[in-house]
């Protein structure tokens, strides 16, 4: 399997338009890398420039210590899976998985063997002989990864694999490809726009947003240290809580005052405010849906941060329940336990656990603590 080494990578179309710019990343061998990112973000560009079906405009791109920026495709021993599975209708399963090493001259017991050993992998065995119109959705999709992986490359590129399943297989073809990262030992780079695919496949992912790379870092770490307001904001669901605080700080204690009122930010997370210099300004407060809590217990013991709203919506999901309220003007989620009593239309007092909070600059974006 390889590395992959991705310098300073641009590209600018020819209309002038850069849609990825400066890319920055080290990929190890064996590393399941997801780049995640709202529609147009550069996401495809940049894993199509890596497949070389996109020219490089900038930068250096190596795999395994060689620079392949003028490498076709073709020699670059990489496998691309796209969203529209790409199959040929009139071929069969088998020779749908045969036709790449049959190109390239393989001895016809290699290929067999290669493309059973893959069928076995993808549970695909009993479908050899159908064509691609007589397949579910989800098997064509395992046809399209077992072209792949009969070709045994060096790295994977997937784009959207899952996007054209219904959200049942989309859950199961999750688990598949997980297991194949784990069986084959490969180097896989997909592209997604959906956080929860990106979340629990990916050992690292790097969100991206206007062709500029946000953050690079393992999904843990992005979930529970968000680098700024726009990764804090785009994973998780539901997403961050945000709002306005008015910063005071008095010796080592620091309060946030939002509408009516006034929270004390614990010792951990003042000592950034007070550094920063924030006193006296404006920062964007950030917590999570799981981070607001409507139990007794948690508003006894958090006297400082309890707020009284009137809740909207009423979302019960089985195993937890999501309250929809307004607090001071800003739109809250809290994700509750589904015993709460709670419902549309009652007046609930909840507290915000002030050790989870996250805290922004309002003009930057970036995160103080
Ligand atoms: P999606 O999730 O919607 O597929 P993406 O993050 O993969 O989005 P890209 O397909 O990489 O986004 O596109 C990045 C940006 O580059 C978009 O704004 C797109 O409109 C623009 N773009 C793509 N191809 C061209 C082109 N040939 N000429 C000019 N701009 C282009």
């Amino acid at each position: 399997m390889a590395s992959l080494s991705l310098q300073h990578i641009t590209k600018r179309y020819p209309n002038g338009f850069e849609a990825v710019k400066d890319f920055n990343l080290e990929i190890a061998d064996k590393e399941f890398i997801i780049f995640v990112g709202p529609s147009g973000c550069g996401k495809s560009t940049t894993l199509r420039m890596i497949a070389g079906l996109e020219e490089i405009s900038d930068g250096t791109l190596k795999i395994d210590d060689k620079v392949v920026n003028d490498v076709e495709p073709k020699d670059r021993d990489i496998a691309m899976v796209f969203q529209n599975y790409a199959l040929y209708p009139h071929m069969t399963v088998y020779d749908n998985m045969a036709f790449g090493l049959k190109l390239r001259k393989v001895p016809k017991d290699q290929i067999d063997k290669q493309v059973k050993e893959a069928a076995k992998i993808l549970d695909l065995e009993k479908l050899l002989d159908r064509k691609p119109k007589a397949l579910s959705g989800g098997q064509r999709q395992r046809v399209a990864m077992g072209r792949a992986i009969v070709r045994d490359p060096k790295v994977f590129l997937m784009d959207e694999p899952l996007s054209n399943l219904d959200a049942k297989l989309r859950v199961q073809m999750r688990t598949e490809i997980s297991k194949l990262h784990e069986r084959l030992g490969a180097t896989i780079i997909y592209v997604t726009h959906d956080q929860t695919e990106a979340m629990t496949l990916g050992t690292r992912i790097v969100v991206m947003k206007d062709g500029v790379v946000q953050q690079v870092d393992t999904p843990q770490n992005l979930y529970n240290a968000p680098g700024n307001l726009f990764v804090a904001g785009f994973i998780g669901s539901p997403q961050m809580n945000f709002l306005d605080a008015k910063v005071k700080v008095n010796g080592n204690d620091v309060t946030l005052t939002v509408g009516k009122y006034n929270m004390k930010l614990p010792a951990s997370k003042a000592k950034a405010v007070i550094d920063g210099g924030y006193d006296g300004k404006t920062v964007v407060m950030g917590i999570r849906p799981e981070n607001v809590h409507d139990s007794q217990m948690f508003i006894e013991t958090s006297k400082d941060s309890v707020v009284e709203c009137k809740i909207n919506v009423y979302e019960l999901l089985g195993a937890e329940v999501y309250l929809y309220f307004d607090c001071e003007g800003f739109p809250m989620t809290a994700r509750v336990d589904p015993r709460t009593t709670a419902r549309s239309g009652d007046t609930v007092k909840f507290a915000l656990d002030m050790e989870k909070v996250h805290l922004f600059d309002k003009e930057t974006e970036i995160t103080i603590t």
